[in-house]
């Protein structure tokens, strides 16, 4: 995230290699004596492997802009969280009224903190009881889907080459925690009655309590343990900086015993498997409610549920993606798995419940297929990516053989790597058309809820921020890992996002 903002990186060295064999030299290939590279032709790395990884998101110097935008975020996010929350508790999910409440003197903000439900005990023993349980599906029940459900990767697998040469096993079973807990909520809701559905809204705000402290204590225990019992010592990075450290991360990989994974375990559950369930608990207060489910709160169900199926799916493959492959183990990921993504990712389903909204079937029909179209074109770009670099490009996009950029880059250790680009299929159209389908999906959800307020469209700002800023940085390092060969996929491919917008 901040990553931009770094004076120096260290990791790996660009040049490139044009498809004539011609060898370009960027500046810091300078800093390695001739001859010292040991060439390793036609070697395809796949992304996120290799010594790359060394030079990702995560700066070893901080400048003053990236230190002043650490300390903000770990002053003000939680109060943003909060903000969002209380309005809707209090303000009818409008954005604007408890400021001008403020404003005007009708209010104080010590009024709207006493009517803030505080920390319950019943909240407390939800959550305890609720990430005890993912815990133990984590660690004490293997895989067991992928050995009947055709195509899907589950069980043990190996994560990217970090930058100190590890391979990390994984044990892939988020799909099963992910089918256990639903079953187990589907029996309770029409069978057991062991607790009602609403449970989870009913608590909100005492569970964002809870959240908050699960957050902030895994990632001060990452901190504490990367300086005293690291897993791994070579993978940490030390900027001297403690807030940044803290916030990024030192430790790459942090684990305790061989298999729980804080990054794994993190980033998918608790929260992701929430999601779901968390929007089924606000579709049962909506039937509590108003006596019916409007089709607006069964499409944030269907459509987020698509998406977070498609995660647990494919959760072998993210292991090599940005997140996991790349990013250090720190306040952002910590807090942000905990606080930020179920709660700020769910406010569609959350405004809805105080503002049911019945779409005509004219716009459900639209939305649906805007949500379904982005999820294809998300699915299908990430889909040709693996498949190219699977094959090494000898397989067939959109019924042909690919077409692709040859380039190379060479580690700290002077060994030359070399990978190739592709032109094909949607990676043609646009340089992150994944993301341009991520952002399709993600203003659908938002649709659903009409224009009555702000409140539920912060999911599409947020992300096409996200997204763009991720583009940017993505660039940033493609462009220093493969020098004059990136501009040449990028006069290619010459659009980011839209075709000739942007
Ligand atoms: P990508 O899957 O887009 O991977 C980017 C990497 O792919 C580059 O660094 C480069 O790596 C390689 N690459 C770039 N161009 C090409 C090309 N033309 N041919 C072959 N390889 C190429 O990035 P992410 O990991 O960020 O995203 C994965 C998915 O996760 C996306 O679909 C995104 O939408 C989604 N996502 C969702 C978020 C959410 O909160 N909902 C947050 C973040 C991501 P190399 O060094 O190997 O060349």
């Amino acid at each position: 995230m901040f990553g931009k903002g770094s004076k120096r990186r260290k990791g790996f060295q660009a040049h490139c290699i044009g498809r004539g064999g011609s060898v370009h030299e960027n500046d810091p290939m300078a800093a390695f004596p001739e001859g010292k590279s040991e060439e390793r032709k036609h070697q395809n790395i796949p992304n996120g492997s290799g010594a790359s990884q060394g030079q990702w998101g995560r700066a070893w110097e901080v400048d003053w802009f990236s230190l002043a935008s650490v300390l903000f975020l770990l002053t003000f996010s939680p109060f943003i969280v909060y903000y969002f929350i209380m309005s809707c508790d209090q303000y009818h999910c409008s954005l604007t009224d408890p400021i001008v409440d403020v404003l005007m003197g009708n209010s104080h903000l010590s009024d709207i903190w006493n009517k803030t439900p505080s920390l319950s005990w019943k909240a407390a023993n939800i959550y305890i009881f609720w990430v005890t349980f993912q815990v133990m599906l984590y660690i004490l029940v293997p895989d067991f889907c992928h050995k009947f459900l055709p195509g899907y990767v589950g069980g043990v697998q190996e994560g990217a080459l970090t930058p100190a040469g590890t391979v990390n096993k994984y044990e892939i079973n988020g799909l099963q925690a992910w089918i256990i807990t639903h079953a187990l909520w589907f029996a309770n809701a029409h069978y057991f009655h062991w607790f009602s559905p609403t449970i989870i809204f009913d608590n909100w705000i005492p569970l964002l309590w809870c959240a908050n402290i699960l957050g902030y204590a895994a990632s001060t225990f990452a901190m504490i343990k990367s300086y005293f019992f690291p897993s791994n010592p070579n993978d940490c990075k030390f900027t001297g900086n403690l807030f940044y450290d803290y916030m990024m991360g030192i430790e790459f990989n942090p684990r305790i015993g061989k298999w729980f994974d804080f990054k794994l375990f993190f980033n998918g559950r608790p929260g992701i498997v929430a999601w779901t369930l968390i929007n089924l608990s606000y579709a049962a207060k909506q039937q509590e409610l108003y006596g019916q489910v409007t089709n607006s709160m069964i499409l944030v169900n269907v459509l987020q549920g698509i998406y977070v199926l498609d995660f647990f799916w494919n959760e072998a493959w993210y292991l090599k993606t940005i997140d996991i492959c790349h990013d250090h183990f720190g306040w952002y990921l910590g807090w942000g798995d905990c606080v930020w993504l179920p709660y700020l990712y769910t406010l569609q389903g959350l405004y809805l419940v105080y503002h049911p909204v019945q779409l005509s079937k004219a716009n459900a029909v639209g939305i649906l297929l805007l949500g379904l179209v982005g999820y294809y074109i998300f699915r299908m770009t990430n889909h040709q990516k693996d498949l190219f670099r699977r094959t090494d490009g000898h397989c067939k996009i959109w019924g042909k053989k690919p077409e692709y950029i040859e380039c190379s880059y060479t580690s700290l250790d002077g060994t030359k790597y070399y990978s190739k680009l592709m032109i094909s299929g949607f990676w043609g159209v646009a340089r992150h058309f994944n993301y341009t389908g991520d952002l399709m999906g993600s203003l659908a959800y938002c649709l659903t809820c009409g224009f009555g307020h702000i409140l539920p469209y912060f999911y599409i700002i947020y992300m096409t921020i996200l997204l763009t800023h991720r583009c940017i940085r993505d660039e940033h390092r493609c462009s220093s890992k493969y020098g004059k060969e990136w501009k040449r996929y990028t006069t290619a491919v010459p659009y980011r996002l839209i075709p000739g917008v942007f």
